[in-house]
């Protein structure tokens, strides 16, 4: 194999062309315009685990910090409380992307509507375009989040750490980018993401510099197979590789590309690695969509939900977060979380 094209230079594309580049011809493209860009994203993850998939690539990811949290505050309506954060921060995101593909052949502004476009040219297609998924077939059943996020200035920051404000179907969060801003968004299953968002603007205030949002795929990866299409192969969140109960893609789709750069020549190992790797994902979403519909039960689900806390605890250098189950239970539990509102 000599000529891959690299289809959409979000954070698992860009990874990808600097991490095949040295051993492959590696082409990328991407829809986006080189300085008309903006990752429709909060920009949160973790340090360490970060710094652990970059290192490869010999990027500091530290150069990109920027704002280290220390509690983050869960607000439930009626009550709140906060969260020791183990490593979560926010980081340029838009810079890391830039910069993992900078020396490369890459080519802004192309967007690829399907793989014939491509010619002859090219022994692999990377379908890496995140929630299109555009030289995939689609999915049959399809589970997405809305979203729509503000980067937001401040005269005064209005919450001084990482804040989220659950739903039954989504969430409300409050990610401080330093330097008096903010990303502050909103997902919904239910598609009222300018509802809430906007009263917690209401609320808070703020100038809005900047308007994002796009659907978020929560389907696991288990239930976007096949990966494999002709000479296109998906990686990332097109073939979902998003943490549903966190909306949580970042690292999990660095660890979807990392697990690819190791496979590129053998689909099956591929496949099985990534459907090992992400095994969990379909449990952690079985109960995520149960508690959407409003089908959640204390006695029945407890067994699912200790799971999900095992699990996680296991990943909270992944998350971020300390991993308490009582704070799992709070989150799932109360009034905000389970009401049809
Ligand atoms: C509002 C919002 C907030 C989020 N916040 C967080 C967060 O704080 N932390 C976290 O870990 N995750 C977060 N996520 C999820 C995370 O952003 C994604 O899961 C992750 O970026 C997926 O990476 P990817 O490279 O697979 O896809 P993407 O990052 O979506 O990249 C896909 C790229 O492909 C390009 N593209 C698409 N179609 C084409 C085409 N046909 N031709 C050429 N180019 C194309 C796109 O322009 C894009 O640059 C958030 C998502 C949303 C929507």
């Amino acid at each position: 194999m000599r000529k891959i094209a690299v289809v959409g230079l979000g954070v698992a594309g860009s990874y990808l062309v600097s991490r095949l580049s040295h051993e492959y011809e590696v082409v990328g493209f991407e829809r986006c315009d080189r300085s008309n860009c903006y990752p429709p994203c909060a920009w949160g993850t973790s340090i360490s685990e970060m710094q652990r998939l970059l290192s490869p690539i010999g990027l500091n990811f530290e150069d990109y910090v920027l704002y280290k949290g220390k509690e983050m505050c869960v607000d439930l309506g009626g009550s709140r409380f906060w969260i020791k954060l183990k490593g979560l921060c926010t980081f340029d995101k838009l810079s890391l992307e830039r910069d993992l593909v900078d020396g490369y052949d890459v080519r802004f502004g192309v967007h690829i509507k399907n793989a014939e476009q491509l010619g002859d040219e090219y022994d692999l297609i990377i379908d890496s375009t995140g929630f299109p998924r555009t030289l995939l077939p689609k999915i049959s059943k399809d589970y997405v989040i809305q979203t729509l996020e503000y980067k937001v200035k401040y005269s005064k920051m209005p919450i001084d750490d990482f804040y989220i404000k659950p739903m039954r179907a989504g969430y409300i969060w409050f990610f401080p980018l330093g330097d008096s801003y903010a990303h502050v968004g909103c997902g919904d299953y239910f598609g009222r993401q300018r509802y809430f968002l906007d009263s917690f603007m209401r609320e808070h205030g703020g100038e809005i510099v900047k308007v994002v949002g796009r659907p978020l795929r929560i389907t696991p990866p288990l239930m976007c197979q096949p990966y494999y299409v002709g000479k296109v192969v998906g990686v990332g969140e097109s073939i979902g590789t998003v943490f549903s109960v966190l909306g949580e893609g970042i690292i999990s789709s660095l660890r979807c590309a990392e697990i690819f750069s190791r496979n590129v020549e053998d689909p099956e190992a591929y496949t099985a690695e990534v459907l090992r790797k992400f095994s969990p994902y379909k449990e952690v979403f079985d109960v995520v969509a149960d508690k959407i519909r409003g089908r959640f039960s204390f006695i029945r689900d407890f067994p699912k939900l200790l799971r999900i806390f095992r699990y996680m605890k296991r990943e909270e250098e992944h998350c971020g977060v300390e991993i308490k189950m009582t704070d799992i239970i709070k989150i799932f539990f109360s009034k905000a979380t389970s009401s049809k509102r």
